[in-house]
């Protein structure tokens, strides 16, 4: 019965047979990134979190963030995932990579946190320094010509104190025109308090059963997912 529609549907698309196997395409690689991360309740923190709305953080570890369907954005988060092989791939070349991806799960200040730093190099013998590695469209890359965004900062710092490094670089390639600008930046704990704390309060609320107080000011009033029902 399925597949009688189906047939019937089939001939009613006026699509040429390319568009339809793009479509297909799109599908297929949106159900595998569907598995691969799953919209379930998880009890740790992603260091990739590091700096966002606290809101939004407790809502994406209960599950509760809607899916997006957007095959689009799909595209564009698989384009940034390409950017990190390619720099991994030239950091190989100079013989100086000293591992990509290094990915970290241990309890931070009472917190589960996970995550991944993007490359540690060796910059001179014995010393090596860990990069966090950002693609950015042009308008967003005119922001970072003299510092870091703030919450790339949080996230490299956060990765830094996981993994036990002083210095680093947060690089970003322009995806528009693959222009390049780096950052050297260093530890700070008071900023790694910052952040920590706020996972620490996360997850008292978590544990408790109620919501986290919305921050006073909402980051992302326009794209958020959530904003259909952040009371
Ligand atoms: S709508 Fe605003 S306050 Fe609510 S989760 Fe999203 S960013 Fe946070």
């Amino acid at each position: 019965m399925k597949k009688g529609i189906e047939g019937i549907l089939s001939k009613l698309d006026d699509r040429d047979w390319f568009e339809c196997l793009l479509e297909e395409a799109f599908k297929k690689s949106k159900e595998i990134a569907k598995i691969k991360h799953p919209n379930k309740a998880i009890d740790y923190f992603y260091a990739s979190w590091a700096g966002d709305c606290v809101r939004q953080i407790q809502y994406s570890m209960n599950g509760m963030m809607p899916e997006d369907g957007d095959p689009q954005g799909q595209r564009r988060m698989d384009n940034g995932n390409y950017v990190h092989n390619r720099y991994g791939e030239y950091f190989k070349l100079t013989g100086k990579l000293v591992e990509a991806e290094p990915p970290f799960k241990k309890v931070m200040d009472g917190v589960l946190v996970s995550g991944r730093g993007d490359f540690i190099v060796l910059k001179v013998e014995d010393t090596k320094v860990l990069i966090e590695l950002k693609s950015i469209n042009s308008k967003g890359f005119q922001n970072v010509l003299t510092t870091p965004l703030e919450g790339d900062y949080l996230q490299w710092n956060l990765c830094a104190k996981a993994l036990d490094f002083k210095d680093g670089i947060v690089l970003y390639e322009n995806k528009d025109n693959q222009d390049e600008k780096h950052h050297f930046v260093t530890f700070n704990e008071d900023e790694y308090k910052r952040v920590i704390n706020d996972f620490i309060l996360i997850d008292k609320h978590n544990k408790a059963g109620t919501l986290v107080p919305k921050p006073e000011i909402c980051v992302s009033p326009k794209w958020c997912s959530a904003r259909g029902f952040c009371k």
